[in-house]
């Protein structure tokens, strides 16, 4: 057995914990840059809070998932308004370009320096300035992983920008920001979370630190995901999912995911589809054939027995075994809604694409069983 486990300095998670920034902010910087979502006027609260502690804010809304150009910008005028810190505060978009400017004010260059596949894929030198991530969903748990997701319109791809230094300094989770979110959002954005749970749980690199983390969070995204679509002011569900969403961003960073993400990759390059919607209505089928490639393939494998647990996690049920786990995943995305791929544009025509781009996706790498491309067409199929 090697791992290791590496994450945000500091973490503090709990309802109104918003508050703490105030006391906190100043000593990360003076002057923040403020990567907020598309309407920065939800993050009125945090301005007064930074105003009270005397900590300027030059805010940047971003509106959809940021792109190469985006950043290179967005570092552009950190650097000439002399921000010396930065918090994300929003989704994982607001997170991940938070992060990723972050890293770059400190160090020199262009950002296709640093960039894997479409760039010259250089180690960051310096650690980044210190950056504050403050999740409004309870999905990516970007607020504890290491890269930020860009995409690149041009390449039709989304790359990872990859660094220990782009690890936040502080995480600070608040389950009340995400009270106000519609259902759809809560929906999507919690099955990425239970997907980030189960990919580290059954991957080939799970250790025993990923494991706790993935069966704690497992059980509270099971029990309150429903609960907290039907009411979103729902203290204790909301606060399950903020720490299952915290749980798997420490997992996925930690271990590796799986098939589900090794699609996600090129279907959000491709496809103007948010992340978490994806990895939810691939979530059952994958599950399923996963169990029927391990069985046919790899029957020794540890991770049948792991998907045993997956179900009794999930159904709650001791005597569940991984067959379970299908239905019960099905049922779920049914009740939330999740809509099927070809809401987004997707059809026949793009598969065998999608198929050879997640193939060699990197999560699909540490998916328990390698797919064949028959299998990955089948379950394209299945989800469309
Ligand atoms: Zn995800």
């Amino acid at each position: 057995m090697r791992f290791e486990f590496a994450t945000a300095a500091r973490i503090v998670l709990g309802a109104g914990t918003l508050a703490e920034l105030g006391p906190l902010a100043p000593t990360f910087g003076r002057h923040a840059l403020v990567v907020t979502g598309r309407d920065p006027a939800r993050a009125a609260r945090l301005l007064e809070l930074l105003a009270q502690a005397a900590v300027t804010a030059t805010i940047l809304p971003i509106a959809h998932e940021p792109t190469l150009d985006d950043i290179a910008r967005a570092v552009a005028a950190a650097r000439a308004a002399g921000c010396d810190c930065a918090i994300g505060f929003g989704g994982g978009s607001a997170l991940d370009a938070a992060k990723a400017i972050a890293g770059l004010l400190t160090n020199d260059g262009e950002l296709l320096d640093y960039l894997e596949v479409v760039g010259r894929a250089r180690p960051l030198a310096h650690p980044g300035a210190p950056c504050i991530a403050i999740p409004t969903t309870a999905g990516t748990g970007s607020e504890v992983t290491r890269n930020s997701v860009l995409a690149s319109p041009a390449h039709r791809l989304k790359v990872s920008l990859r660094s220990p230094y782009l690890l936040p300094r502080l995480a600070l989770v608040d389950p009340e920001l995400t009270y106000d979110l519609p259902p759809a959002v809560t929906a999507s954005t919690g099955l990425d979370a239970l997907t980030q749970l189960i990919e580290p749980y059954v991957c080939t690199r799970a250790n025993p630190l990923t494991d706790g983390l993935c069966a704690e969070g497992i059980r509270r995204a099971a029990r309150s995901l429903r609960v907290a679509c039907d009411d979103g002011h729902h203290a204790s569900a909301r606060e399950d999912l903020a720490v299952a969403s915290l749980f798997g961003g420490l997992a996925l960073a930690n271990a590796g995911l799986g098939a589900v993400h090794g699609f996600a990759s090129p279907i959000g390059g491709m496809f103007a589809a948010p992340h978490g919607a994806i990895c939810a209505a691939l979530l059952p089928h994958v599950t399923a054939a996963n169990l029927a490639a391990l069985r046919a393939r790899a029957p020794g494998s540890p991770a049948l027995a792991r998907y045993d647990e997956v179900a009794r996690l999930l159904t709650g049920r001791a005597t569940a075994t991984a067959d379970d786990a299908v239905p019960w995943l099905h049922d779920l995305v049914a009740a939330v809604r999740i809509p099927r791929l070809s809401t987004y544009g997707i059809a026949h025509a793009d598969f065998s694409a999608i198929a050879a781009a997640a193939a060699n996706a990197s999560s699909m790498k540490s998916n328990p069983i390698a797919f064949t491309p028959a299998e990955l067409t089948a379950i394209l199929e299945r989800a469309l």
